[in-house]
This record gives C-alpha cells, structure tokens and sequence, in this order.
C-alpha cells in the first residue's frame, strides 16, 4: 500500500512500490522506472512538487539536496491530493508526528 513518507525537509511524498505505479498508472504510461537515473526499483518515492516517481537513492539525493520553495506549494500540494486520492491514501495521515 502506498503511504505518506514523512522527511526532514517538508517535502509532500509518497512512498509507492513499482507494481502499485504500474497497476494505477500503467493505463497512463508510467513503467516504473526512477525519473532520474531509470532504475526500476521495487519501491519509490513520488515527489509530489516534481511530479516525478524516484528510486530510493536518488529520491535520499533530493531530500538531502534541497528545500520546498513556498511558490511551489500550490502545486505540490494539488499533485499530492491527486495522487493520494489515486493510491487510496488518507491525506489525514500527513499531520506531523501522528501516532501510528
Ligand atoms: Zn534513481
């Protein structure tokens, strides 16, 4: 099941395994392979403000890499709300140290 991956940096993601992306999003063209570096992994991470499904090293890079623009997060937050709602995923669970 995909879920909401929490990061130090803020960034809205969602971490979602490759036969997830394939099933909801092979119709769409996706093929699960990393954005960045086209490894297929079994699991990544779709980085909502890139709009982009990356394998677990490269989606580390970006985290690590970078920090949210506040002029993104209009968009970042309407791909994200796409995408959970694709994925099934309760937007809810995003609230900051949630108790599992
Ligand atoms: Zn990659």
């Amino acid at each position: 099941m995909a879920e909401i991956a929490e990061n130090a940096s803020g960034f809205k993601v969602l971490k979602i395994s490759r036969a997830e992306i394939v099933e909801k999003l092979g119709p769409k063209g996706a093929i699960g392979v990393c954005d960045y570096c086209m490894k297929s992994p079994t699991m990544g991470y779709y980085v909502a403000v890139l709009d982009q499904w990356l394998c677990p090293e490269c989606y580390q890079d970006f985290i690590a890499g970078n920090t949210p623009f506040p002029e993104d997060s209009h968009v970042e937050s309407i791909m994200f709300n796409t995408y959970c709602r694709i994925f099934e995923v309760k937007i809810n669970q995003v609230s900051p140290g949630a108790a599992k």
